[in-house]
Order: structure tokens, then sequence, then C-alpha cells
């Protein structure tokens, strides 16, 4: 969940039409490309980080490291505690933001054939409301409400919260916002397609993101650990830079969009 980059006195990187242009060439050349994209890609769409000057964290506090443990031991207090913050501050910018042309991008491609699949670190919808089809939040979605016996995932309006913590519609079971907290195992479902799409895939876009946290980093890395390609767009160097195939500086907001007119351009000179 950290923001790639930030690193002090450091100039933002700005990929060369070049750069672009040999991204572009990999992507076409590969059969099985994905992405991961993180906190960066929220950051453009006005989503605070977490951590870090101006963070959400920074701001009103770190979550505690045993936040499930908690949820579980009392999930009713916790569901008061949560509806009662629906409208601070916390949850504004989630409400307000929009997908920004980088999550548009990542659609086009995908709509495009030439993105399989997306894993995200970020819970803020905003690869579902741009669009895309093959995806995965592997850290939930903030607008979702999951099963923690079945796994099935509710839209908030789908459940009747007048009796709290709110129950399963098929089993039952205890529900839980889809937001993986700290101290919970990220859902098996969720790790299992990740694992099925990295395993297949040959190349991998990591977007506004250092590729640092696991188990999300694991699967970019397990690509080029393969001998697959791995494609960099971040503002600043990261801790990736060093070992990506290509590099290429710059928000994904601008860098994604250049990237798919890159793709399109050099698919239709190859196919005359
Ligand atoms: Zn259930």
């Amino acid at each position: 969940m950290c923001y790639a980059g930030a690193v002090a006195n450091e100039q933002p990187r700005k990929a060369t039409a070049a750069q672009v242009q040999r991204a572009a060439e990999v992507i076409l050349d590969s059969s099985y490309p994905i992405a991961l994209t993180g906190a960066g890609m929220s950051v453009e769409s006005g989503i605070p980080p977490f951590r870090g000057p101006g963070g959400l964290w920074t701001k009103y506090g770190e979550p505690p490291m045993n936040q499930f443990q908690r949820f579980m031991a009392d999930p009713k207090k916790a569901w008061e505690e949560r509806l009662s913050s629906r409208n601070d501050e916390f949850y504004k910018p989630l409400t307000e933001a929009r997908p920004n042309p980088g999550h548009m991008a990542l659609a086009e491609l995908e709509a495009l054939g030439l993105l399989r699949f997306v894993i995200t670190q970020n819970v803020d919808d905003l690869h579902r409301q741009a669009g895309q089809k093959s995806l995965a939040e592997i850290h939930g979605n903030w607008k979702l409400i999951r099963c923690l016996e079945c796994g099935l995932r509710f839209r908030r309006e789908q459940i009747d919260l007048s009796v709290l913590p709110p129950r399963c519609p098929e089993c039952d079971g205890i529900l839980k916002s889809d937001t993986v907290s700290f101290g919970e195992p990220i859902p098996v479902d969720v790790l299992n397609q990740c694992a099925a799409h990295a395993g297949k895939a040959d190349l991998v876009i990591v977007a506004g993101t250092s590729a640092t946290v696991y188990p999300a980093a694991g699967f970019a890395l397990e690509v080029k650990q393969r001998g697959g390609v791995m494609v960099e767009v971040n503002l600043y160097d990261s801790e990736i830079t060093s070992i990506c195939d290509i590099s290429l500086g710059g928000g994904s907001a601008e860098v994604l969009p250049r990237l798919v007119t890159a793709v399109s351009a050099l698919r239709r000179s190859r196919a005359s």
C-alpha cells in the first residue's frame, strides 16, 4: 500500500517516445500480458495515500495491526464503528473519486485483447468503474461486503444493516467489509485467481506501485523470475526500477494512454 517514489529531492521522470514505443513492441510480442497496479493510480484520482505526508493514516491514525482479530472478537461493535464513520473525511475521497485516464487505458488494453488480467492493490473500485472485467482486487473493494463463511460478495444495498452484524443471505455467515483488514488473510479465491493468471503471464505492467507489498508484489516478480518481461510505469525511480526491462517515467494517467496509442498504431502498421 505504499506509494512508489517520494524519495527526497528526486525529480519526476518522463518517459521518452522511444521508451513508450519499445514498451508497445514488447506488449504486442507477448502472449499473456497482465498488470499490477497500486496506490499511485488512486492518488492520481484524488485519493490520498495511506502513509506519508497528507496520508490518511498519518492524519487519522493507522488501524491496529490486530484489526481483523478485533472484528472477530466483537463484529457488532466493529460494524457500529464503521457505520458511524461512513461519511467522514476518510471515506469522502473514495466516494468522490472517478477513474482517471490510466484506469481507462488499462480497460482499453483489455478490450483490445492486449491485457489479460489486472491485479490491483487498490480498494477504490476505480478499475471496475473504468470497465475492467478481468480483475482481482487483492485488498478487497470498499464498496462490497463479503461473507466470511462462503466468500460471496454483496453490494451494500443488497444487505440489511438494521441488525448488526449483518448475516449472509446465502449461508447466514457473518458479513464484513470486503476491504482486507490488518491481520486478515487475503481471501483464498482472490489469491488463486492471481496465481492462475500470473502463472501464465509472460509480461507484467507494474503501474503506480513499487511492487514491494506482498503477496501482490510476488505475482509480478514471479513473472520476471520466470523470464517474462517487466514494464514499470512510475513517476519516480522505485525499488523495482533496476530490475525492470522497461521503466516508463510518469504518472499512469499520462503514460498509460500514450502506451495504448502506441500499441494501437503499431498493431495497425503490423497488420497492413
Ligand atoms: Zn455466506
